[in-house]
């Protein structure tokens, strides 16, 4: 629930600084409908379990070899154009505000999927400290308020530093620096169906590594859910 304060606060910001669209910089809304509208859609045919764009068939050939610990992953857009531009505003610019509409943007891929429990992929806490925030703590505290589920940023941590996953790393060398690099709480996710909220899923090595710290734990199921797919 937002409350009357964060809303009566929201208000005055709105007079002073009226909101502008992220994007084009239109007045009106911070994300406004034209440009929602050309975000580029991650469309069919994709991988049935990790979201990967495949030529035909239901699964891509890495999940065909060896199912991946999620049950599946979604993501509304591909990693290009506006879509990449929210995503960088969100993470390297500050721009926290940009959380719920994408989170919107979002929950609709969750629509009849049974959960219980919304949880981001932690950050190092380094990291964290040093960017103020985690950028998927904020997607998946809105996703759970749209979708009426309990969220816990302290269901998952990171365990030691890890290094920065970049571009041009290949799935192999990205699995091997995540691998054993999350833990989580039994307490906090036993025989709970985990709905996993990151920004962004390239090979999916994250999402892998974090889901099967969950299962571990004694997490039912685990589904993944990101704005993009790489
Ligand atoms: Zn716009
Ligand atoms: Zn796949």
């Amino acid at each position: 629930m937002t409350t009357l304060l964060e809303r009566a606060s929201r208000l005055t910001l709105d007079l002073l600084f009226p909101p502008q669209c992220a994007i084009c910089r239109r007045d009106g809304m911070l994300l406004c409908e034209l440009c929602i509208a050309t975000l580029p859609l991650a469309e069919a045919p994709r991988c049935d379990r990790c979201w990967e764009d495949v030529v035909h068939g239901s699964l891509c050939s890495h999940c065909a070899q060896e199912a991946p610990s999620f049950q599946a992953a979604r993501a509304p857009y591909t990693h290009d154009d506006g879509a990449r531009t929210l995503v960088h505003l969100l993470k390297y610019q500050g721009l926290t505000s940009l959380a719920e509409p994408m989170a919107q943007l979002m929950t609709s891929y969750v629509d009849g999927v049974s959960l219980d429990l919304v949880v981001p992929v932690p950050l190092h806490g380094g990291r964290q400290r040093a960017r103020g925030y985690n950028q998927s703590s904020l997607l998946a505290r809105h996703i759970a308020r749209g979708s009426d589920l309990a969220f816990d940023d302290r269901a998952a941590r990171r365990v030691g530093a890890t290094r920065q996953l970049v571009h041009s790393m290949d799935r192999n060398e990205r699995s091997r620096i995540v691998d054993g690099a999350f833990r989580a709480d039994p307490s906090r996710v036993e025989g709970r169906r985990v709905l996993l909220i990151d920004d962004v899923m390239t090979t999916g090595a994250t999402m892998r590594a974090c889901s099967m710290a969950l299962l571990e734990s004694g997490a039912a199921s685990v589904q993944a859910l990101t704005f993009v797919r790489a």
